[in-house]
């Protein structure tokens, strides 16, 4: 690998991977590995699909590229119909973009040119969660909330007022609910201090993904968000690029939770890695005045072609006709069940938490006072190495801006099997056990 032109991240070479089907993907030495985290949480539906291939082949012979200011296309129309249906027309409106950086930045451009075109031009700032993640472009990037990524472009970016979302694994609250107000509280008087009239929107995930390791944030706290977005009159964008269409067990996040969005960006799953294509969804009367004053000033290119949109249909009809959120929902507390299971002969696991098939594993250096380990230490990272040499694929995270532990996210295909659950817990299970006999080495040098 050491003459491999390709640049992405510090860490050591990757295998060259050779060909992939279900759940499994083999490198180019024949060494199998389980995608127990779905690539980067995107590949939901497995790999190797024939229904998926075959659809896109149809498109391909039809029409593969269109602009979407010359054409309409039939499967364009579909899939905007598709994820309408989806919010049960809570949300009527369409945008189709090519990735989950390009939602996020299509939906804060839309509710700032709605104020625009309503006359609140002094709305100018998002409210955003840290620890969070929301893109890598410079928009997205304004409203993430992980210092590393920030810091390099500090100056370039517009800073959303970031303020913390509820934890329930290290508050010091009387219980939950009192945490949920309290963290409630609190924001509210952080957007008061920054003048409720001056912002745009509240951004922020249903349930963390990759940021927070699968952070639950609760009905109490996101009702208490959508309450706080009435009164003063902002929007709530909805980042569901990880936990939309499939994800959680339900088509979005949100509908687990009864709070509905005003704008929704959604992308990794849709296209489940067979295409890329992702997509903002609006109120219809935010797109209405938006194109009364003119229309959307933004877009991109490859924004809704034939091909993006028949893949993503056909990603869809899938999940409907294998009755896929009752499979999340099924092997999810399977996977929760078998991941508790593990936690429970390991101290340094502090808490395992999730929804349907996105579960999250904190690792911490003390259960008793829930202190993270070094960020030095990168056990993240240590972890993760050795699932792989055991033939298991997991996303890892580092320790967030201190405010969470290091981390890494089980999120197997939603297609994935009982029998493929217990491969993935027993190859977790020995990673885990040579994990804990490095600590235990370690600890006795
Ligand atoms: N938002 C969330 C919640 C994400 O998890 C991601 C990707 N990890 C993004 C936005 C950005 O998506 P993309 O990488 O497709 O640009």
């Amino acid at each position: 690998m050491t003459d491999s032109p390709l640049f992405y991240q510090a860490g050591p070479a990757l295998p060259e991977v050779s060909h992939a089907d279900g759940v499994t993907l083999w490198d180019t030495a024949g060494k199998a590995y389980l995608d127990g985290c779905s690539g980067a949480i995107a590949c939901n539906l497995g790999h190797g699909r024939l229904d998926i291939r075959s659809a896109m082949l149809d498109q391909l012979d039809r029409v593969a590229f269109t602009y979407r200011t010359q054409f309409e296309s039939a499967p364009a129309l579909a899939l905007g119909r598709a994820l309408v249906a989806l919010t049960d027309r809570a949300l009527q409106k369409v945008f189709f973009v090519s990735s989950g950086s390009e939602a996020v930045e299509s939906a804060l451009k839309l509710a700032r040119q709605y104020f625009v075109a309503t006359g609140e031009t002094q709305r100018q700032r998002f409210v955003s969660l840290r620890p969070s993640y929301h893109g890598s472009t410079l928009g997205a990037l304004g409203v993430t909330g992980y210092r590393p990524l920030e810091a390099p472009f500090a100056e370039l970016t517009r800073a959303s007022l970031k303020v913390p979302g509820p934890d329930f694994y290290r508050h010091a609250d009387r219980d939950d609910g009192a945490h949920v107000d309290r963290v409630l509280a609190e924001t509210r008087a952080a957007i008061e201090a920054a003048g409720p009239e001056s912002i745009i929107a509240f951004v922020l995930e249903p349930v963390g993904g990759a940021s927070t390791g699968a952070r639950l944030l609760g009905e109490r706290y996101l009702k208490g968000i959508r309450a706080l977005c009435d009164e003063f009159g902002c929007l709530l964008i909805l980042d569901e690029v990880l936990t939309g269409v499939g994800r959680t067990g339900a088509w979005f996040a949100y509908q687990h939770y009864g709070v509905t969005p005003d704008l929704l960006a959604t992308a990794k799953g849709l296209g489940a890695g067979y295409y890329p294509v992702g997509a903002l969804l609006a109120r219809d009367d935010i797109v209405d005045e938006v194109m009364a004053s003119g229309g959307f000033q933004h877009g991109h290119t490859y924004a809704g072609n034939p091909l993006a949109c028949a893949t993503g249909l056909a990603v869809i009809e899938a999940i409907r006709r294998e009755r896929l959120l009752e499979n999340t929902r099924a092997r999810g507390e399977q996977l929760g069940a078998g991941l508790r299971a593990l936690a429970e002969r390991y101290a340094w696991v502090g808490q395992v938490r999730g929804l349907g098939l996105l579960w999250g594993v904190e690792l911490v250096a003390d259960p008793a006072t829930r202190e993270a380990f070094p960020a030095e230490q990168n056990r993240f990272a240590q972890l993760t190495a050795l699932a792989r040499e055991e033939g298991l694929l997991i996303y890892p995270r580092r320790t967030l801006d201190g405010v969470a532990g290091d981390h890494v996210l089980v999120t197997p295909p939603l297609t994935i099997r009982t029998d493929e659950v217990e491969t993935l817990l027993e190859r977790l299970g020995r990673a885990m056990a040579r994990f804990d006999r490095a600590l235990a080495d370690e600890a006795t040098v």
